[in-house]
């Protein structure tokens, strides 16, 4: 056995003479210090065979050993590659010393040394007629043979001189090993760069749309700009957007949630777990990105991709956007929903503050009806008061001039229901379902209805009904925001409704339902401003004083109420009746002639005189303006006629004259 300790071939210094044992399945030493798997094994098999045909092209004609070729074995003892030779017979596939016997490779291995085996020396009968050479090749980091060349010459042919030929061609194949290694470590190096080159310009697109989408405030522009961005990074992908709340997009990209459909189903998971989900279907991957924020997932984006060209590192991109839009998102619509609020509270304030400036319980619902029609682009409103002396509504104001003061039963329709839930109500399509029916829908053909109660210390007063010649008109906001202005509205006609109650009390007097005298003067003080002439007729009981002392106070009362009551259905509309002192009453008629009055008093005396029980009678002084008096005022229209009155007394009562 010769072994040669030329320090061309790099060796350990303190190198073991036998190499740690190792069963066939342990990965070789030198591969394992280089961290590889036994999965990589195939691979370094292969990249060794590969150099070695680079270096077979390298030194393709020279004559190696008279022709007889080189073999390349693993450090395992396996055979990687041959030169092509027609010079040899084949050589084993196994150099090992187990199947083989003592052999040029099998030593080598053992002692890392170039070796040199004579014919006699071999063991098997298959090697008999050869001498075997072998040289170690080793790593240049670890120092051990990465491979061993080998070479089988005709017994008695191998010289020390063969195995230096040997040498020299395992120094050129290493360097052939490491060009093949430095190829890839360079195709590594570029791809690795060309990653990060990628990296960096998703990491710019990244920050650059986050940043666009921080700076919007409006929900819209956030949704438009992730679906850009995806279509722009991905091309060939498709993006959707479904978002969770009742929300209406103009980008037909961004959709509702549907729960039902079942090709959501990843969508739903992804919204439901607030996680990523994905799933491939032939070559395209689906992947359903939820859009979280801090205060929970609004909608989840679905993208669309070509498996293929889809990679971790564009995962971690998607995903890095989902969760910036899905901040920016739920930013921008608490922007919205702040701004909502802020409108509805201007709103609320000016609708109020409009609402109390008038007293007048017309005009306070006619502002409101044309309020609410603005507010909530409806297309008709109607506003009810609940009439509790006669369990009704009545519409008080509404657009609908032919609807105006329509009544309905309390229970009747919407109303109906409100007065017992006392709750706002929202219908998207009257046409599809109609728990109740509504003259007032009927009407106006409308579908949509958007109507609440109008409460008063949580008792019902009225009600608000909008309604919309279209399905789904009122969306669930309509809704909220009128039921906070409903309850403005009703407080303000409520106010209207008991200052007119009050007014009424003022001017009535309280026994005979009449007006009262200062509001007679009022009227008769306008009548002669804007008319021409007017007459006046006072009615005074004749022997009142004995009535009551005959009949008592209360009989008398209800003489005085009895007396009334003749006079207000002896007059017309326009004519005002009022109570003047005690058991004396005054009449007003506009552009009446004294001839006509004087009819109207003579209606009134006999009337009283047959009507009454017990019967009084009385005695009545009438009295005239023109507009050529040269003094004309109430004062002296009364005078007048308390002179007649004092003319028909003396004249035997039961009388009228003319002042
Ligand atoms: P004459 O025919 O001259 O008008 O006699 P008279 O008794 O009606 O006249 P007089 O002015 O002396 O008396 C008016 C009486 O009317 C006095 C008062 O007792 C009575 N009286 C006034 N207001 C009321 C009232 O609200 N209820 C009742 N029961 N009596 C009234
Ligand atoms: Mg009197
Ligand atoms: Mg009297």
């Amino acid at each position: 056995m010769v072994h040669t300790d030329d320090n061309q071939i790099p060796t350990r210094q303190n190198h073991t003479v036998n190499p740690p044992s190792r069963t066939p399945n342990e990965l070789p030493l030198w591969v394992q210090r280089q961290d590889l798997a036994e999965a990589d094994l195939p691979y370094i098999h292969s990249l060794l065979a590969i150099s070695f045909s680079d270096w077979q092209g390298q030194i393709e004609g020279f004559p190696w050993h008279s022709g007889y070729p080189i073999a390349l074995i693993h450090p395992d003892g396996t055979k990687v590659a041959k030169q092509r030779s027609e010079n040899a017979s084949p050589y084993p596939s196994d150099w090992t010393e187990p199947s083989l016997g003592v052999n040029a490779v099998s030593e080598a291995i053992r002692s890392c040394r170039p070796t040199l085996l004579k014919s006699e020396d071999h063991e098997s009968a298959q090697l008999r007629g050869f001498d075997s050479l072998a040289v170690p090749i080793f790593t240049r980091s670890t120092g051990l043979p990465c491979a061993i060349m080998a070479c089988l010459l005709p017994a008695g042919a191998a010289q020390a001189g063969e195995l230096k030929l040997l040498q020299a061609a395992a120094l050129h194949y290493r360097s052939c090993l490491y060009n093949r290694f430095e190829l890839l470590f360079v195709k590594d190096l570029l791809q690795t760069n060309a990653a990060q080159h990628k990296e960096e310009h998703r990491r710019e697109i990244l920050s650059d749309a986050l940043r666009r989408m921080y700076d919007h405030i409006d929900v819209e522009s956030v949704l438009s700009e992730v679906i850009d961005i995806l279509e722009k990074v991905y091309p060939m992908s498709r993006t959707d957007l479904f978002l969770s709340q009742d929300y209406s997009s103009t980008n037909e990209k961004v959709k509702p949630l549907a729960f039902h459909q079942q090709e959501m189903d990843i969508c739903w998971k992804a919204f439901m777990d607030g996680e990523i989900r994905e799933e491939t279907e032939g070559s395209r991957r689906r992947l359903a990105l939820p859009l979280t924020g801090k205060q929970g997932v609004y909608g989840v984006l679905l993208l669309d991709v070509s498996a293929s060209s889809f990679d971790d590192s564009d995962l971690s991109f998607v995903q890095m956007l989902s969760e910036g839009a899905g901040s920016a998102f739920e930013k921008a619509k608490l922007h919205e929903q702040a701004n909502t609020l802020i409108g509805e509270l201007r709103l609320i304030n000016e609708l109020t503050h409009r609402l109390n400036s008038s007293l007048r319980l017309s005009d306070t619902m006619q502002f409101a009806t044309a309020e609410l029609l603005s507010i909530f682009k409806a297309d008709y409103c109607f506003i009810l008061q609940l009439d509790r002396a006669n369990d009704r509504f009545i519409v008080m104001s509404t657009n609908v001039p032919n609807l105006k003061n329509e009544l309905f039963d309390k229970d009747y329709g919407f109303c109906g229901v409100m007065l017992t839930t006392k709750e706002p109500v929202i219908l998207s399509d009257y046409h599809s379902a109609t728990p109740v029916s509504s003259h007032l829908l009927d009407a106006t053909h409308s579908r949509s209805l958007l109507a609440a109660p109008l409460l008063l210390n949580g008792e019902v007063i009225g009600a608000v009904m909008m309604t919309h010649s279209l399905p789904n008109h009122f969306s669930y906001d309509n809704y909220k925001l009128l039921q906070v202005l409903s309850a403005h509205i009703g407080l303000a006609v409520s106010n209207s409704s008991l200052h007119a109650e009050v007014r009424r009390m003022v001017i009535t007097d309280n026994l005979t339902g009449l007006y009262a005298r200062h509001y007679l003067n009022e009227r008769i003080y306008r009548k002669q401003l804007q008319d021409a002439y007017g007459t006046l007729i006072l009615v005074d009981i004749d022997h009142f004083k004995k009535v009551n002392d005959t009949f008592g106070h209360q009989i008398g009362d209800a003489i005085l109420i009895q007396v009334s009551s003749i006079i207000r259905s002896a007059i017309r509309d326009s004519d005002i009746a009022a109570r003047w002192g005690g058991e004396e009453l005054a009449i007003y008629l506009p552009k009446l002639t004294m001839e006509q009055t004087m009819r109207v008093a003579e209606r009134i005396r006999t009337r009283v005189e047959e009507e009454t029980n017990p019967k009084v009678t009385v005695s009545c002084g009438l009295s005239e303006w023109t507009a050529s008096d040269d003094k004309i005022s109430v004062e002296t229209l009364f005078y007048r006629a308390d002179m007649a009155l004092y003319v028909a007394k003396h004249k035997g009562r039961n009388n009228v004259a003319v002042g």
